[in-house]
């Protein structure tokens, strides 16, 4: 029997476990839920680009016998992805750390490029242009499937800006 009935997360009056619409404040308990999933922040990726993101990156580390691989190395350490379903954290530098932060929101343009060097080497670069001034046009590349992390972070960005939308009409 109490397997049955749970209460409404809204207005708190006891309804069955199978609603989906609150029968006494009307709440979609769907998109409650959904909305209230949209607004934990979770992970979706977390690392350096790859050393080797292009073919082209061949040729010198093959004229200088190696050295430029040293080099490429420590320019990709020096770049830290810290990519959410809200926002996207750039941290540049080995030393001296300098961190962009941008909320997806605010991104209007997702553009994927394959350059084909990158092509070749199974990559492919993703500029990010947003309507915040403070962060302009960002580059991510050497990150595996890149091409299906930019669809969903797409889709993040349109769910936050609807969710954001919706908050902004309900709060006077
Ligand atoms: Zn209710």
């Amino acid at each position: 029997m109490s397997n049955d009935i749970k209460d409404c997360p809204v207005c708190g009056e006891t309804i069955k476990q199978s609603a989906i619409k609150c029968r006494f404040c009307n709440t979609d308990l769907l998109a409650f839920k959904a909305g209230q999933e949209a607004e934990i922040e979770k992970p979706l990726y977390s690392g350096h680009p790859a050393i080797i993101h292009s073919v082209w990156q061949w040729i010198p580390i093959v004229l200088t016998l190696g050295i430029a691989y040293l080099f490429y190395w420590f320019t990709s350490i020096g770049i830290t992805y810290q990519i959410t379903t809200q926002r996207i954290k750039i941290e540049r530098g080995v030393l001296s750390k300098a961190k962009d932060s941008v909320e997806l929101f605010t991104i209007e343009h997702f553009d994927l490029h394959k350059p084909l060097g990158m092509r070749l080497a199974g990559y492919c670069v993703l500029r990010l242009r947003s309507s915040d001034t403070d962060f302009q046009t960002v580059s991510i590349y050497g990150i595996q499937n890149l091409e299906s992390l930019a669809d969903t972070l797409r889709e993040c960005s349109l769910r936050e800006r609807t969710r954001r939308r919706i908050t902004s009409i309900i709060q006077p």
